[in-house]
């Protein structure tokens, strides 16, 4: 399985598949054109990317990044002998008259392959498992999960974990403070201050948690569809999920930067599971493979935080995905706003009571479901969703608000 550093991706909202992978895939394109004489790059957007790349701004995103050659987006919305919703085929024209035509693939969470060939990148797990991870556990006697990051992944995991969870926490800060109107048709408000101060006022315990969880997520997701920087966790639109629920811990509870970042990187290596085994791509699985991932991630790191066992580690990951299952992706308009900024909050709330049913209620009784069996359930339920619920915006509430 790949080092965490492919999971925890920064690069520019509000999507990691239409706009991070679109993003990265031209400036690789640009690479390997690097030193030829190229007149006009054209791309032509398939599949998800065609139907929901207005609203996500994956036409912007391309212009951006092959500034300052010239560039022309097309969209092809058709599905027909694709192999994965989102591909993008990237045409560079020469000068003198030849090209180059190469086909890519956005397979979510801002990673990219070329069709055919197989995904490149750091394997350094020997493992892609919940259980494979605690038969190596067993095996290396280790009992704590950071140990095994550090054993396998790159020697400078833990500071580059900094660098994304600090910068998440930058992002619920500055857009804490920030008011207006988000981009798009829906001319939504920015509402994450306003919820913020409601929560300062409220003296009862649980009800002041929901807002602040509530009021982190929105600051993350509205920043997110503000087109501003994000790091995927695993995926821009599902973003919110676990700065939220780290963000809490690190005001209200005062837990340390090092806690945290630890925290951070478990919960991010239990997602990776899901990304190695399923997806994390809602054109792919629909929204439970985000949001649902999302929330498997934040409940792992809120559970290691609290010292809970692998036990309850793998309980509560469970838990936040089992409640998920069949979540479809509808975004309005094909913007990343309804439903999904609430969703975040949603789901972050949603992940703190999966970590405190594992830590009073998963000793009561053996967990039939393991995260592995899960992961599954969530492959095969996504595979069953109808298109129009896969990031499309052909259907449910897409469908309903237009
Ligand atoms: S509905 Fe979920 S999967 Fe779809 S764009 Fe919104 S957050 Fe992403």
């Amino acid at each position: 399985m790949k080092s965490l550093k492919e999971l925890l991706i920064s690069g520019p909202g509000p999507s990691s598949s239409h706009t991070i992978g679109p993003f990265r895939i031209c400036k690789h394109f640009m690479e390997e054109n690097q030193g030829k004489e190229v007149n006009e790059y054209v791309i032509t957007l398939y599949g998800s990317l065609a139907l929901t790349g207005k609203g996500h701004s994956t036409d912007e995103i391309i212009l951006d990044a092959f500034k300052p050659n010239k560039c022309t987006v097309l969209f092809q919305p058709s599905f027909n002998g694709l192999r994965h919703p989102n591909t993008m085929d990237c045409k560079a024209i020469y000068k003198d008259g030849s090209s180059l035509t190469r086909r890519f693939l956005s397979v979510g969470g801002g990673a990219y392959v070329e069709e055919g060939e197989a995904y490149k990148g750091n394997n350094c797990y020997p493992f892609s498992t919940f259980d494979g991870l605690k038969s190596f556990m067993k095996h290396s006697q280790i009992d704590d999960i950071y140990e095994v990051i550090k054993m396998l992944d790159s020697e400078d995991i833990f500071e580059y974990g900094k660098k994304m969870l600090k910068q998440s926490f930058k992002t619920v800060e500055d857009s804490l403070q920030k008011e207006g109107i988000l981009p798009g048709p829906l001319q939504l408000d920015r509402v994450a201050k306003k919820v913020y101060l409601s929560s300062k006022r409220i003296s009862d315990k649980a009800e002041r948690r929901t807002l602040m969880l509530t009021a982190y997520a929105y600051a993350t997701s509205e920043a997110n569809a503000n087109h501003e920087m994000m790091v995927t966790a695993p995926t821009c639109g599902a973003a919110g999920v676990v700065p939220s629920c780290l963000y809490y811990e690190y005001k209200n509870h005062h837990a340390t930067m090092e806690q945290l970042v630890k925290a951070y990187l478990v919960g991010a290596l239990i997602c990776n599971f899901i990304k190695e085994n399923a997806s994390v791509s809602g054109a792919l699985l629909g929204c439970q493979a985000e949001i649902g991932s999302a929330a498997s991630f934040a409940a792992a790191s809120l559970s290691y935080l609290h010292a809970l066992s692998v036990f309850q580690i793998e309980y509560a990951s469970e838990v936040a995905m089992e409640h998920f299952l069949g979540l479809t992706c509808d975004p309005v308009d094909g913007y990343v706003q309804i439903p999904c900024i609430e969703r975040n909050a949603i789901a972050s709330i949603h992940a703190y009571t999966s970590y405190l049913f594992a830590q009073d209620i998963a000793l009561f009784r053996r967990n039939k479901v393991s995260f592995d069996n899960v992961i599954q359930a969530m492959k095969e339920t996504g595979k069953v969703l109808p298109v129009e619920l896969k990031e499309t915006s052909l259907g449910g509430l897409a469908k309903i608000i237009c």
